[in-house]
C-alpha cells in the first residue's frame, strides 16, 4: 500500500488553520474519530481554541510559528478560506496540506472563480472586471442593472458587496471600494438558493449530501432547508456541477458550491454563485439530520479514512442564531426537535453568528 492511500491512525495531529467555529466543529468531529487537532490561529479568542488541546496563536505571517505548526501535525487544514496562500504554500513545504493550497488561489479571486466556473462548461451570472473608473460603464454593459459589485477578495457575509440599481450607484458604490479590485455581477432574480456540501476522498471518490436550500437576509444564511424544494432531477444537476467543480479542483476534503436556481425559456437554470473550500454553515443541518456530518466527512477525507454514504434523517431545518438571536437559545433548549449548537463566543454584536438550531423531523418519530 502506498503512504497517499494509507489512513492517518487514531491519535494522529490534525492541523486546522482559523479558529472559528468551522473549526471548533472539526475539532469535535475528529475527536470522535481518536484524532488530534491543532488550531493555529491570529485570534487569542477563537471560539475553536476552546476545545482544542493543542493551539498555536500568531500571524498567518510568522513563519517560525508556521514551521513549528507544521512540525507537530500529520495533516493540515483550513476552515478559513481566506488564509494567505503563502501561509498555505509555507506549511505545505513540511507538511501535507489539504485541499491544496492551489485551491486558495481559485477561490479567493471572485474574478479567478467564476472564470475557472465557467471553464468548466458551468454556468454563472453575467460578471465583469472593475479596477478603474473608467470601467464602470464597459462592465454595466455586460452585466446590465441591476448589478452587485463586490471585492474580488475577502468577502464572506455579505462584506465588501453593494446592490446597485443605476449608474449613479454604481459609480457611489465604486467609491466606496477605496480602489479594491472589484468584480460586477448580474443580479441573479432567483427563484431560491440552493448549495451542494460534496466530499472528495483521496482517492478521487465524490460523495454529495442532499441537495440544500438556502434563505439570506442582507446577503448572510438565515436558515437552511433539507430537502430543497426542487424537483430530483435539478437536484442530480446541481450535484453534478458539484462534482465537477471538485474534481477540476483536483479536491480532498468537503466544499460547498452555492448556486441560484433562475427561471430560463426551457425550465430552471443553475448558475454557480460561489465556491467555499471548506465545511459551511448551509451544511451544519447533517450534524443531527444525517448519519454522518460535513465535519467528520471532511476529517475522513483528510485523513485518508473511508467516505461514508450519507443517509438523511428527514426533513431538515437549520436556524442561524445572529446576533441577539443567541438569547432565544434557552427557549430553543426545549423545544422537542431542536438540537441547539452554541459556539461559545462572548460578546453580542449584529451579525455575529452565535449558533445554530437544527430540527429535524426524523421519519420514525414523525409517524408517532
Ligand atoms: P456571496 O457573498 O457572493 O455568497 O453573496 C451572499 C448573498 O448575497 C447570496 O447568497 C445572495 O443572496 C446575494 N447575492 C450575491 N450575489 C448576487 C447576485 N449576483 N445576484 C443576486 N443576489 C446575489
Amino acid at each position: 500500500m502506498n503512504r497517499a492511500s494509507r489512513a492517518l491512525p487514531p491519535g494522529a495531529v490534525i492541523g486546522i488553520l482559523g479558529g472559528g467555529q468551522l473549526g471548533r466543529m472539526l475539532v469535535l468531529a475528529a475527536a470522535r474519530l481518536g484524532y488530534q487537532c491543532h488550531v493555529y490561529s491570529p485570534e487569542r479568542d477563537g471560539c475553536a481554541l476552546q476545545v482544542v488541546g493543542r493551539q498555536t496563536v500568531a500571524p498567518y505571517s510568522d513563519r517560525t510559528a508556521l514551521r513549528r505548526f507544521a512540525g507537530d501535525c500529520d495533516v493540515i487544514t483550513y476552515e478559513f478560506e481566506n488564509v494567505p496562500s503563502d501561509t498555505a504554500r509555507t506549511l505545505a513545504s513540511y507538511t501535507p496540506v489539504l485541499p491544496d493550497p492551489s485551491v486558495l488561489e481559485t477561490t479567493q479571486d471572485r474574478l479567478n472563480e467564476k472564470d475557472f466556473v465557467r471553464s468548466l462548461g458551468i454556468k454563472t451570472v453575467p460578471f465583469a472586471a472593475v479596477s478603474a473608473d473608467t470601467e464602470l460603464e464597459g462592465a454595466c454593459a455586460v452585466t446590465g442593472l441591476p448589478a452587485v459589485l463586490k471585492t474580488r477578495r475577502f468577502g464572506y457575509d455579505g462584506k465588501g458587496q453593494k446592490i446597485v440599481k443605476t449608474a449613479r450607484d454604481l459609480t457611489r458604490a465604486w467609491r466606496s471600494m477605496n480602489g479594491a479590485p472589484c468584480i460586477l455581477e448580474g443580479f441573479a432574480g432567483f427563484e431560491r438558493e440552493i448549495s451542494v456540501i460534496a466530499a472528495r476522498g483521496r482517492d478521487g471518490r465524490v460523495i454529495c449530501f442532499d441537495v440544500t436550500e438556502n434563505i439570506h437576509r442582507t446577503h448572510i444564511l438565515r436558515q437552511s432547508m433539507v430537502p430543497a424544494r426542487i424537483s430530483p432531477a435539478l437536484a442530480a444537476r446541481a450535484r453534478k456541477i458539484a462534482r465537477t467543480i471538485a474534481d477540476g479542483l483536483n479536491y480532498v476534503g468537503v466544499l460547498a458550491v452555492e448556486m441560484f436556481v433562475t427561471c430560463g425559456a426551457r425550465g430552471p437554470l443553475l448558475l454557480v454563485n460561489e465556491i467555499a473550500p471548506r465545511v459551511h454553515n448551509s451544511g451544519h443541518w447533517t450534524l443531527d439530520g444525517a448519519n454522518v456530518s460535513q465535519f467528520e466527512q471532511h476529517i475522513r477525507a483528510i485523513t485518508g479514512l473511508p467516505l461514508v454514504e450519507p443517509v438523511t434523517a428527514g426533513p431538515a431545518r437549520m436556524v442561524n442564531l445572529i446576533g441577539a438571536d443567541v438569547r432565544a437559545a434557552g427557549a430553543w433548549a426545549t423545544q422537542r426537535h431542536a438540537s441547539l449548537h452554541l459556539y461559545g463566543k462572548k460578546g453580542i454584536r449584529p451579525g455575529r453568528k452565535m449558533g445554530h438550531v437544527n430540527i429535524v423531523q426524523r421519519a420514525h418519530a414523525a409517524s408517532r
